[in-house]
Protein backbone atom coordinates (compact mmCIF):
# COMPACT_ATOMS: atom_id res chain seq x y z
CA UNK A 1 0.00 0.00 0.00
CA UNK A 2 0.84 3.28 -0.45
CA UNK A 3 -0.15 6.54 0.82
CA UNK A 4 0.25 10.33 0.47
CA UNK A 5 -1.23 12.67 1.91
CA UNK A 6 -1.16 17.21 1.51
CA UNK A 7 -2.08 18.58 4.72
CA UNK A 8 -2.26 21.31 6.60
CA UNK A 9 -2.22 22.42 9.88
CA UNK A 10 -3.88 25.56 10.79
CA UNK A 11 -2.13 27.46 13.44
CA UNK A 12 -3.06 30.10 16.16
CA UNK A 13 -0.56 32.64 14.66
CA UNK A 14 2.00 33.10 11.62
CA UNK A 15 4.89 31.22 12.87
CA UNK A 16 7.31 34.28 12.47
CA UNK A 17 11.12 33.73 13.09
CA UNK A 18 10.74 29.75 13.09
CA UNK A 19 12.80 27.74 11.36
CA UNK A 20 10.69 24.87 9.91
CA UNK A 21 13.60 22.59 8.62
CA UNK A 22 14.77 22.55 12.05
CA UNK A 23 11.52 21.38 13.44
CA UNK A 24 10.96 18.57 10.80
CA UNK A 25 14.49 17.34 11.88
CA UNK A 26 13.52 17.98 15.37
CA UNK A 27 10.88 14.96 15.01
CA UNK A 28 13.76 12.49 14.93
CA UNK A 29 12.20 9.11 15.18
CA UNK A 30 8.66 9.97 15.86
CA UNK A 31 6.95 8.99 12.60
CA UNK A 32 8.67 5.42 12.45
CA UNK A 33 7.40 4.89 15.68
CA UNK A 34 5.83 1.34 15.98
CA UNK A 35 6.99 0.52 12.57
CA UNK A 36 9.32 -2.36 11.22
CA UNK A 37 12.78 -0.93 10.50
CA UNK A 38 13.66 1.66 7.97
CA UNK A 39 9.41 1.55 7.69
CA UNK A 40 7.05 4.47 8.86
CA UNK A 41 6.12 7.71 7.19
CA UNK A 42 8.00 10.52 6.06
CA UNK A 43 7.93 14.31 5.44
CA UNK A 44 8.09 14.45 1.52
CA UNK A 45 8.03 18.34 1.39
CA UNK A 46 6.74 21.65 3.77
CA UNK A 47 6.29 25.19 3.51
CA UNK A 48 4.66 27.98 5.64
CA UNK A 49 2.27 29.96 4.18
CA UNK A 50 0.33 32.62 5.79
CA UNK A 51 -0.79 30.91 9.22
CA UNK A 52 -0.25 27.51 7.62
CA UNK A 53 2.20 24.90 7.33
CA UNK A 54 1.66 22.80 4.22
CA UNK A 55 3.07 19.23 4.46
CA UNK A 56 3.09 16.14 1.76
CA UNK A 57 3.24 13.10 4.05
CA UNK A 58 3.71 9.18 2.73
CA UNK A 59 3.93 6.04 3.96
CA UNK A 60 3.70 2.90 3.17
CA UNK A 61 1.28 0.24 5.43
CA UNK A 62 3.02 1.42 8.60
CA UNK A 63 2.56 4.22 10.59
CA UNK A 64 -0.09 5.73 8.01
CA UNK A 65 -0.29 9.66 7.22
CA UNK A 66 -3.41 10.12 8.65
CA UNK A 67 -1.99 9.00 11.85
CA UNK A 68 1.47 10.43 11.26
CA UNK A 69 -0.08 13.73 10.98
CA UNK A 70 -1.55 13.59 14.80
CA UNK A 71 1.97 12.76 15.86
CA UNK A 72 3.26 16.03 13.91
CA UNK A 73 0.97 18.27 15.47
CA UNK A 74 1.95 16.47 19.30
CA UNK A 75 5.01 18.06 18.45
CA UNK A 76 4.63 20.79 16.97
CA UNK A 77 2.27 22.04 20.23
CA UNK A 78 4.78 20.95 22.35
CA UNK A 79 7.91 22.36 20.66
CA UNK A 80 6.69 25.52 20.11
CA UNK A 81 3.51 26.23 22.35
CA UNK A 82 5.78 27.00 24.89
CA UNK A 83 8.20 28.81 23.53
CA UNK A 84 6.48 30.45 20.57
CA UNK A 85 3.09 30.66 22.38
CA UNK A 86 1.70 28.81 19.16
CA UNK A 87 -0.94 26.22 19.04
CA UNK A 88 -2.36 24.06 16.32
CA UNK A 89 -5.99 25.16 15.76
CA UNK A 90 -6.87 22.32 13.12
CA UNK A 91 -5.73 20.19 10.48
CA UNK A 92 -6.80 19.51 7.33
CA UNK A 93 -6.32 16.98 4.58
CA UNK A 94 -6.22 18.90 1.32
CA UNK A 95 -5.70 15.81 -1.12
CA UNK A 96 -5.44 11.83 -0.13
CA UNK A 97 -3.98 9.18 -2.57
CA UNK A 98 -4.13 5.88 -1.27
CA UNK A 99 -2.57 3.06 -3.97
CA UNK A 100 -3.17 -0.55 -3.26
CA UNK A 101 -3.99 -4.34 -4.26
CA UNK A 102 -6.76 -6.04 -4.98
CA UNK A 103 -7.22 -9.91 -4.87
CA UNK A 104 -9.42 -9.73 -7.68
CA UNK A 105 -10.54 -7.84 -10.83
CA UNK A 106 -13.72 -5.22 -10.01
CA UNK A 107 -16.75 -6.36 -12.22
CA UNK A 108 -17.82 -3.19 -12.73
CA UNK A 109 -17.46 0.35 -11.24
CA UNK A 110 -16.89 1.08 -7.70
CA UNK A 111 -18.29 3.63 -5.88
CA UNK A 112 -17.60 4.90 -2.12
CA UNK A 113 -18.85 7.95 -0.49
CA UNK A 114 -16.08 10.50 0.46
CA UNK A 115 -13.81 9.02 -2.57
CA UNK A 116 -13.51 11.72 -5.27
CA UNK A 117 -12.33 9.92 -7.61
CA UNK A 118 -11.22 5.24 -7.57
CA UNK A 119 -9.29 4.58 -10.31
CA UNK A 120 -8.63 0.95 -11.10
CA UNK A 121 -6.27 -0.43 -13.30
CA UNK A 122 -6.17 -4.29 -13.73
CA UNK A 123 -6.07 -5.38 -9.80
CA UNK A 124 -4.45 -1.85 -8.72
CA UNK A 125 -6.44 0.92 -7.13
CA UNK A 126 -6.05 4.13 -6.30
CA UNK A 127 -8.22 6.04 -4.37
CA UNK A 128 -8.71 10.18 -3.97
CA UNK A 129 -9.92 11.84 -1.44
CA UNK A 130 -10.07 15.44 -0.73
CA UNK A 131 -10.87 18.11 1.69
CA UNK A 132 -10.91 16.16 5.00
CA UNK A 133 -11.80 17.44 8.36
CA UNK A 134 -9.88 16.86 11.48
CA UNK A 135 -12.40 14.15 12.44
CA UNK A 136 -12.53 12.17 9.09
CA UNK A 137 -8.94 12.04 9.43
CA UNK A 138 -8.97 10.97 13.40
CA UNK A 139 -11.40 8.44 13.16
CA UNK A 140 -9.68 5.89 10.85
CA UNK A 141 -12.67 6.64 7.87
CA UNK A 142 -9.61 6.24 5.39
CA UNK A 143 -9.18 2.14 6.82
CA UNK A 144 -12.65 1.68 6.24
CA UNK A 145 -12.50 3.18 2.80
CA UNK A 146 -10.04 1.15 1.65
CA UNK A 147 -11.66 -2.15 3.41
CA UNK A 148 -15.11 -1.03 1.85
CA UNK A 149 -13.51 -0.83 -1.26
CA UNK A 150 -12.39 -4.48 -1.28
CA UNK A 151 -15.49 -5.59 0.21
CA UNK A 152 -17.42 -4.27 -2.70
CA UNK A 153 -15.09 -5.76 -5.54
CA UNK A 154 -15.30 -9.34 -3.35
CA UNK A 155 -19.05 -8.53 -3.38
CA UNK A 156 -19.01 -8.90 -7.67
CA UNK A 157 -17.04 -11.90 -7.43
CA UNK A 158 -20.36 -13.83 -5.24
CA UNK A 159 -22.93 -11.73 -6.12
CA UNK A 160 -25.55 -14.22 -7.69
CA UNK A 161 -23.71 -16.99 -6.19
CA UNK A 162 -25.58 -19.46 -3.59
CA UNK A 163 -24.12 -20.11 0.05
CA UNK A 164 -22.02 -22.79 0.62
CA UNK A 165 -24.59 -25.75 1.23
CA UNK A 166 -23.66 -28.98 2.07
CA UNK A 167 -25.69 -31.96 2.98
CA UNK A 168 -25.06 -33.11 6.42
CA UNK A 169 -27.87 -35.64 7.31
CA UNK A 170 -31.10 -36.51 5.56
CA UNK A 171 -34.67 -38.76 6.74
CA UNK A 172 -35.88 -41.38 4.93
CA UNK A 173 -37.90 -40.87 2.06
CA UNK A 174 -41.74 -40.48 2.86
CA UNK A 175 -44.76 -41.01 1.20
CA UNK A 176 -46.92 -38.12 1.16
CA UNK A 177 -50.81 -37.47 1.79
CA UNK A 178 -50.88 -34.79 -1.26
CA UNK A 179 -49.36 -32.28 -3.53
CA UNK A 180 -51.41 -29.60 -2.71
CA UNK A 181 -50.13 -25.57 -1.88
CA UNK A 182 -50.38 -26.01 2.10
CA UNK A 183 -51.79 -21.95 2.19
CA UNK A 184 -54.21 -21.91 -0.48
CA UNK A 185 -55.85 -25.38 0.97
CA UNK A 186 -56.24 -23.76 4.38
CA UNK A 187 -56.95 -20.46 2.71
CA UNK A 188 -59.89 -22.63 1.25
CA UNK A 189 -61.17 -23.41 4.29
CA UNK A 190 -60.87 -20.24 6.32
CA UNK A 191 -58.08 -21.81 8.54
CA UNK A 192 -56.15 -18.56 7.68
CA UNK A 193 -57.21 -15.35 5.86
CA UNK A 194 -54.66 -13.01 3.62
CA UNK A 195 -53.91 -9.42 5.42
CA UNK A 196 -52.18 -7.07 2.84
CA UNK A 197 -48.70 -7.73 2.53
CA UNK A 198 -47.60 -10.77 3.83
CA UNK A 199 -49.40 -10.79 6.91
CA UNK A 200 -52.33 -13.32 8.23
CA UNK A 201 -54.48 -14.10 10.03
CA UNK A 202 -54.69 -17.46 12.11
CA UNK A 203 -58.03 -18.56 12.78
CA UNK A 204 -58.51 -21.38 15.26
CA UNK A 205 -57.87 -24.25 13.64
CA UNK A 206 -54.52 -23.25 12.33
CA UNK A 207 -53.66 -21.29 15.72
CA UNK A 208 -54.15 -24.52 17.18
CA UNK A 209 -51.99 -26.29 15.19
CA UNK A 210 -49.54 -23.89 15.54
CA UNK A 211 -49.65 -23.71 19.43
CA UNK A 212 -49.55 -27.50 19.65
CA UNK A 213 -46.27 -27.47 17.90
CA UNK A 214 -45.21 -25.24 20.34
CA UNK A 215 -46.12 -27.45 23.44
CA UNK A 216 -43.71 -30.02 21.61
CA UNK A 217 -40.59 -28.17 21.56
CA UNK A 218 -41.54 -27.24 25.10
CA UNK A 219 -42.09 -30.68 26.19
CA UNK A 220 -39.16 -32.14 24.31
CA UNK A 221 -36.58 -29.38 23.89
CA UNK A 222 -36.93 -26.41 26.50
CA UNK A 223 -37.58 -28.73 29.20
CA UNK A 224 -35.51 -31.18 29.11
CA UNK A 225 -32.55 -28.85 28.36
CA UNK A 226 -33.63 -26.49 30.92
CA UNK A 227 -33.98 -23.16 29.05
CA UNK A 228 -35.52 -20.27 30.65
CA UNK A 229 -38.48 -18.07 29.34
CA UNK A 230 -37.74 -14.48 28.63
CA UNK A 231 -39.63 -11.52 27.08
CA UNK A 232 -37.48 -9.53 25.13
CA UNK A 233 -38.40 -5.90 23.60
CA UNK A 234 -39.64 -6.27 19.91
CA UNK A 235 -38.76 -2.37 18.81
CA UNK A 236 -35.18 -3.46 18.41
CA UNK A 237 -33.43 0.50 18.45
CA UNK A 238 -30.15 1.22 16.37
CA UNK A 239 -27.29 0.58 19.43
CA UNK A 240 -28.29 -2.93 19.60
CA UNK A 241 -28.09 -3.32 15.96
CA UNK A 242 -25.11 -1.67 15.64
CA UNK A 243 -23.46 -4.34 18.31
CA UNK A 244 -25.17 -6.89 16.89
CA UNK A 245 -23.45 -6.30 13.64
CA UNK A 246 -26.63 -6.22 11.76
CA UNK A 247 -26.24 -1.89 11.31
CA UNK A 248 -23.90 -3.21 8.60
CA UNK A 249 -26.60 -4.46 5.98
CA UNK A 250 -29.76 -5.03 7.02
CA UNK A 251 -31.74 -1.43 5.53
CA UNK A 252 -33.98 -3.22 2.79
CA UNK A 253 -35.15 -5.63 4.76
CA UNK A 254 -36.64 -3.44 8.23
CA UNK A 255 -39.88 -2.14 9.25
CA UNK A 256 -38.80 1.29 11.10
CA UNK A 257 -40.14 2.72 14.00
CA UNK A 258 -40.53 6.45 14.13
CA UNK A 259 -42.36 8.39 16.62
CA UNK A 260 -44.64 11.18 16.43
CA UNK A 261 -42.81 14.34 16.78
CA UNK A 262 -44.89 15.36 19.61
CA UNK A 263 -47.77 13.88 21.01
CA UNK A 264 -49.43 17.77 21.11
CA UNK A 265 -53.05 16.99 20.06
CA UNK A 266 -53.12 20.34 18.28
CA UNK A 267 -50.06 19.60 16.44
CA UNK A 268 -51.83 16.43 15.09
CA UNK A 269 -54.70 18.90 14.71
CA UNK A 270 -54.88 18.60 10.64
CA UNK A 271 -54.62 15.37 10.35
CA UNK A 272 -57.16 14.50 12.30
CA UNK A 273 -59.36 17.03 10.98
CA UNK A 274 -58.57 16.20 7.20
CA UNK A 275 -59.54 12.55 8.12
CA UNK A 276 -62.80 13.31 10.01
CA UNK A 277 -63.90 15.43 6.61
CA UNK A 278 -62.33 13.44 3.37
CA UNK A 279 -61.96 9.75 5.51
CA UNK A 280 -59.20 9.06 4.03
CA UNK A 281 -55.61 8.73 6.58
CA UNK A 282 -53.67 11.52 5.55
CA UNK A 283 -50.05 9.53 5.48
CA UNK A 284 -48.08 12.05 3.41
CA UNK A 285 -48.92 14.77 6.23
CA UNK A 286 -48.08 12.18 8.88
CA UNK A 287 -44.92 11.62 7.10
CA UNK A 288 -44.40 15.31 7.75
CA UNK A 289 -44.81 15.10 11.83
CA UNK A 290 -42.94 11.87 13.08
CA UNK A 291 -39.54 11.80 13.83
CA UNK A 292 -36.47 9.83 12.52
CA UNK A 293 -36.20 6.21 13.19
CA UNK A 294 -34.99 4.92 16.26
CA UNK A 295 -34.68 1.83 15.10
CA UNK A 296 -37.47 -1.25 13.95
CA UNK A 297 -39.47 -3.99 14.34
CA UNK A 298 -37.62 -7.26 15.66
CA UNK A 299 -35.67 -9.13 12.74
CA UNK A 300 -34.17 -11.89 15.46
CA UNK A 301 -34.52 -12.43 18.48
CA UNK A 302 -31.44 -12.52 19.59
CA UNK A 303 -30.39 -9.01 19.06
CA UNK A 304 -32.62 -7.42 21.94
CA UNK A 305 -32.22 -9.95 24.11
CA UNK A 306 -28.23 -9.31 24.37
CA UNK A 307 -28.77 -6.21 26.32
CA UNK A 308 -29.86 -7.95 29.24
CA UNK A 309 -26.04 -9.51 29.54
CA UNK A 310 -24.24 -5.95 28.03
CA UNK A 311 -21.12 -5.15 29.90
CA UNK A 312 -21.72 -7.54 32.12
CA UNK A 313 -19.54 -10.62 33.64
CA UNK A 314 -21.51 -13.58 33.94
CA UNK A 315 -21.16 -15.97 37.32
CA UNK A 316 -19.77 -19.45 36.37
CA UNK A 317 -22.61 -20.43 38.97
CA UNK A 318 -24.95 -19.22 35.84
CA UNK A 319 -23.17 -20.93 32.67
CA UNK A 320 -24.15 -22.21 30.11
CA UNK A 321 -26.87 -19.29 30.31
CA UNK A 322 -29.99 -21.28 28.20
CA UNK A 323 -33.08 -18.71 27.22
CA UNK A 324 -35.83 -18.01 24.99
CA UNK A 325 -38.11 -16.11 23.59
CA UNK A 326 -41.56 -16.53 22.31
CA UNK A 327 -43.44 -12.73 23.02
CA UNK A 328 -44.32 -11.60 19.73
CA UNK A 329 -43.69 -11.30 16.19
CA UNK A 330 -40.62 -10.46 13.88
CA UNK A 331 -40.99 -8.20 10.83
CA UNK A 332 -38.98 -8.25 7.64
CA UNK A 333 -39.59 -6.96 4.23
CA UNK A 334 -39.32 -9.45 2.25
CA UNK A 335 -38.56 -9.38 -1.58
CA UNK A 336 -41.74 -9.22 -4.03
CA UNK A 337 -42.62 -13.12 -4.28
CA UNK A 338 -43.88 -13.43 -1.07
CA UNK A 339 -45.98 -16.66 -1.29
CA UNK A 340 -48.77 -17.42 1.12
CA UNK A 341 -47.31 -18.55 4.93
CA UNK A 342 -44.06 -20.04 3.83
CA UNK A 343 -42.61 -16.37 3.40
CA UNK A 344 -44.38 -13.56 5.56
CA UNK A 345 -43.58 -10.03 6.79
CA UNK A 346 -44.65 -10.46 9.94
CA UNK A 347 -44.12 -14.28 11.52
CA UNK A 348 -44.11 -15.92 15.15
CA UNK A 349 -40.92 -17.42 15.99
CA UNK A 350 -39.29 -19.36 19.14
CA UNK A 351 -35.72 -18.30 19.49
CA UNK A 352 -33.74 -20.03 22.18
CA UNK A 353 -30.27 -18.50 22.91
CA UNK A 354 -27.02 -20.47 24.62
CA UNK A 355 -24.33 -18.53 25.83
CA UNK A 356 -21.49 -20.02 27.86
CA UNK A 357 -17.59 -21.38 27.63
CA UNK A 358 -16.36 -22.26 23.45
CA UNK A 359 -17.05 -26.68 24.69
CA UNK A 360 -20.38 -25.85 26.58
CA UNK A 361 -21.76 -23.85 23.53
CA UNK A 362 -20.78 -26.87 20.93
CA UNK A 363 -22.44 -29.55 23.13
CA UNK A 364 -25.57 -27.35 23.91
CA UNK A 365 -25.68 -27.17 20.01
CA UNK A 366 -25.13 -30.81 19.46
CA UNK A 367 -27.92 -31.84 21.79
CA UNK A 368 -30.34 -29.30 20.10
CA UNK A 369 -29.85 -31.03 17.36
CA UNK A 370 -30.55 -34.70 18.77
CA UNK A 371 -33.83 -33.11 19.77
CA UNK A 372 -34.73 -31.55 16.96
CA UNK A 373 -33.96 -35.08 15.27
CA UNK A 374 -37.16 -37.12 17.39
CA UNK A 375 -39.08 -34.27 16.97
CA UNK A 376 -39.35 -34.10 13.45
CA UNK A 377 -38.61 -38.22 12.86
CA UNK A 378 -41.19 -39.48 15.83
CA UNK A 379 -43.30 -36.78 16.58
CA UNK A 380 -43.76 -34.71 13.24
CA UNK A 381 -42.89 -37.32 10.94
CA UNK A 382 -41.00 -35.35 8.63
CA UNK A 383 -39.30 -35.56 5.24
CA UNK A 384 -36.47 -33.15 6.13
CA UNK A 385 -32.22 -32.63 5.58
CA UNK A 386 -29.83 -30.64 7.58
CA UNK A 387 -27.44 -28.74 5.53
CA UNK A 388 -24.35 -26.89 6.77
CA UNK A 389 -24.21 -23.42 5.28
CA UNK A 390 -21.30 -20.70 5.28
CA UNK A 391 -21.70 -17.78 3.36
CA UNK A 392 -19.92 -17.80 -0.03
CA UNK A 393 -16.88 -15.16 1.23
CA UNK A 394 -16.36 -17.72 4.37
CA UNK A 395 -16.36 -20.38 1.91
CA UNK A 396 -13.74 -18.82 -0.07
CA UNK A 397 -11.39 -17.96 2.92
CA UNK A 398 -11.50 -22.01 3.66
CA UNK A 399 -13.71 -22.14 6.46
CA UNK A 400 -15.62 -25.25 5.12
CA UNK A 401 -14.70 -28.13 7.69
CA UNK A 402 -15.82 -31.50 7.99
CA UNK A 403 -19.06 -31.48 10.07
CA UNK A 404 -17.81 -32.57 13.72
CA UNK A 405 -14.80 -29.49 13.24
CA UNK A 406 -17.70 -26.93 12.16
CA UNK A 407 -17.28 -24.34 15.30
CA UNK A 408 -19.04 -21.21 13.86
CA UNK A 409 -21.64 -20.96 10.99
CA UNK A 410 -25.45 -21.83 10.46
CA UNK A 411 -27.19 -25.66 10.19
CA UNK A 412 -30.51 -25.41 7.76
CA UNK A 413 -33.28 -27.46 8.78
CA UNK A 414 -34.70 -27.92 5.36
CA UNK A 415 -38.66 -30.00 4.57
CA UNK A 416 -39.28 -31.42 0.91
CA UNK A 417 -42.47 -29.36 -0.13
CA UNK A 418 -44.04 -31.97 -2.18
CA UNK A 419 -46.72 -29.54 -4.34
CA UNK A 420 -43.45 -27.80 -5.58
CA UNK A 421 -42.01 -30.70 -7.79
CA UNK A 422 -39.93 -33.60 -7.01
CA UNK A 423 -36.93 -34.40 -4.31
CA UNK A 424 -34.39 -33.74 -6.62
CA UNK A 425 -35.57 -30.33 -8.65
CA UNK A 426 -37.77 -28.53 -6.56
CA UNK A 427 -36.40 -26.15 -3.71
CA UNK A 428 -37.16 -27.08 -0.01
CA UNK A 429 -38.24 -25.23 2.40
CA UNK A 430 -35.65 -24.07 5.65
CA UNK A 431 -38.28 -24.43 8.42
CA UNK A 432 -35.77 -23.35 10.76
CA UNK A 433 -31.87 -22.96 11.24
CA UNK A 434 -29.41 -23.46 14.20
CA UNK A 435 -26.14 -21.44 14.36
CA UNK A 436 -23.21 -21.47 16.64
CA UNK A 437 -22.13 -17.49 16.80
CA UNK A 438 -18.69 -17.91 18.15
CA UNK A 439 -17.88 -15.05 19.77
CA UNK A 440 -19.61 -12.57 17.71
CA UNK A 441 -22.39 -11.46 20.29
CA UNK A 442 -20.07 -11.30 23.86
CA UNK A 443 -17.42 -9.82 21.65
CA UNK A 444 -19.97 -7.02 20.49
CA UNK A 445 -22.14 -6.77 24.01
CA UNK A 446 -19.03 -6.76 26.32
CA UNK A 447 -19.95 -9.85 28.15
CA UNK A 448 -17.61 -11.85 29.76
CA UNK A 449 -17.07 -15.61 32.23
CA UNK A 450 -14.90 -15.56 35.11
CA UNK A 451 -12.84 -17.72 33.59
CA UNK A 452 -12.18 -15.95 30.04
CA UNK A 453 -14.32 -15.57 26.24
CA UNK A 454 -17.92 -16.81 26.19
CA UNK A 455 -19.44 -17.84 23.08
CA UNK A 456 -22.99 -18.38 22.16
CA UNK A 457 -25.91 -19.82 19.48
CA UNK A 458 -28.99 -19.53 18.89
CA UNK A 459 -32.09 -21.45 16.73
CA UNK A 460 -35.12 -19.94 15.45
CA UNK A 461 -37.88 -22.15 14.90
CA UNK A 462 -40.57 -20.53 12.49
CA UNK A 463 -44.07 -21.61 13.02
CA UNK A 464 -45.60 -20.56 9.70
CA UNK A 465 -43.05 -22.55 8.24
CA UNK A 466 -43.57 -25.24 10.62
CA UNK A 467 -47.35 -25.22 9.89
CA UNK A 468 -46.76 -25.01 6.05
CA UNK A 469 -44.52 -27.83 5.88
CA UNK A 470 -46.90 -30.15 7.89
CA UNK A 471 -49.62 -29.26 5.76
CA UNK A 472 -47.90 -29.56 2.40
CA UNK A 473 -46.86 -33.09 3.56
CA UNK A 474 -49.37 -34.40 5.92
CA UNK A 475 -52.42 -33.24 4.14
CA UNK A 476 -55.66 -31.01 5.54
CA UNK A 477 -57.04 -34.07 7.12
CA UNK A 478 -56.72 -34.71 10.65
CA UNK A 479 -57.46 -38.67 10.43
CA UNK A 480 -54.13 -39.08 8.22
CA UNK A 481 -51.69 -37.18 10.54
CA UNK A 482 -49.22 -38.64 12.79
CA UNK A 483 -50.70 -40.36 15.75
CA UNK A 484 -48.31 -38.96 18.00
CA UNK A 485 -48.83 -35.21 17.03
CA UNK A 486 -52.55 -35.75 17.04
CA UNK A 487 -51.95 -37.26 20.45
CA UNK A 488 -50.68 -33.55 21.75
CA UNK A 489 -53.20 -31.49 19.57
CA UNK A 490 -56.30 -33.04 20.67
CA UNK A 491 -59.50 -32.16 18.96
CA UNK A 492 -59.35 -29.60 16.44
CA UNK A 493 -61.64 -26.75 17.17
CA UNK A 494 -64.81 -26.34 15.08
CA UNK A 495 -63.72 -22.61 13.47
CA UNK A 496 -66.16 -20.04 12.19
CA UNK A 497 -68.71 -20.57 9.91
CA UNK A 498 -69.73 -18.17 7.55
CA UNK A 499 -72.65 -18.11 5.00
P1 LIG B 1 -34.79 -17.49 4.16
O1 LIG B 1 -33.51 -17.91 3.53
O2 LIG B 1 -35.93 -18.43 3.94
O3 LIG B 1 -35.14 -16.05 3.89
P2 LIG B 1 -33.39 -16.72 6.47
O4 LIG B 1 -32.07 -17.34 6.24
O5 LIG B 1 -33.58 -15.29 6.17
O6 LIG B 1 -34.52 -17.57 5.73
P3 LIG B 1 -33.00 -16.73 9.26
O7 LIG B 1 -32.56 -15.33 9.28
O8 LIG B 1 -32.01 -17.81 9.40
O9 LIG B 1 -33.86 -17.01 7.95
O10 LIG B 1 -34.20 -16.87 10.34
C1 LIG B 1 -34.38 -18.00 11.16
C2 LIG B 1 -35.74 -18.61 10.97
O11 LIG B 1 -36.77 -17.61 11.02
C3 LIG B 1 -35.96 -19.30 9.64
O12 LIG B 1 -35.43 -20.60 9.64
C4 LIG B 1 -37.48 -19.32 9.57
O13 LIG B 1 -38.01 -20.36 10.36
C5 LIG B 1 -37.85 -18.00 10.20
N1 LIG B 1 -38.09 -16.99 9.17
C6 LIG B 1 -37.19 -16.13 8.64
N2 LIG B 1 -37.75 -15.32 7.71
C7 LIG B 1 -39.06 -15.69 7.65
C8 LIG B 1 -40.17 -15.25 6.88
N3 LIG B 1 -40.05 -14.25 6.02
N4 LIG B 1 -41.36 -15.87 7.05
C9 LIG B 1 -41.49 -16.86 7.94
N5 LIG B 1 -40.49 -17.33 8.69
C10 LIG B 1 -39.27 -16.76 8.56
ZN1 LIG C 1 -30.46 -15.57 16.62
MG1 LIG D 1 -34.42 -14.22 4.57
Amino acid sequence: MEFSLQAELVLSKAPKGIKLDDFVKSLGDILKKGAPDGKGAEIKDWKVSGDRIKLTITSGTYVRPHDAVFRIKNHLSRELGREHKLGVREVKGKRYEIKFGLEHKPKGEIKVPFAKSIGIKGKDCTIILENLDEEFLQKNYVDRIVNLVREKVEQQHYEGKQEHWELIWQSKELKHAWKEDPSRAMEDRDWIKHRGRGQWIFGPQAASIMRAMEQIVVDELLKPLKFDEMIVPKAVTWDVWQRSGHAKSLYPEIYYICPPETRDPEFWEDVIDLYKITGEVQTKLIKEKIKEPIGGVCYAQCPPFWPYLQGKTVSDDSLPVKVFDRSGTSMRYESGGIHGIERVDEFHRIELIWVGYPDEVKKIHIEIVERYKKIFNDIMEFEWRMAWVTPWFMAQEGMVGVAEEKEVGTIDFEAYLPYKGSRKDSEWLEFQNASNNGDKYPKGFSVKGQKGELRSGCTGIGLERWLAVFIAQKGIEPDNWPKQFKKRLGKLPEGIGFL
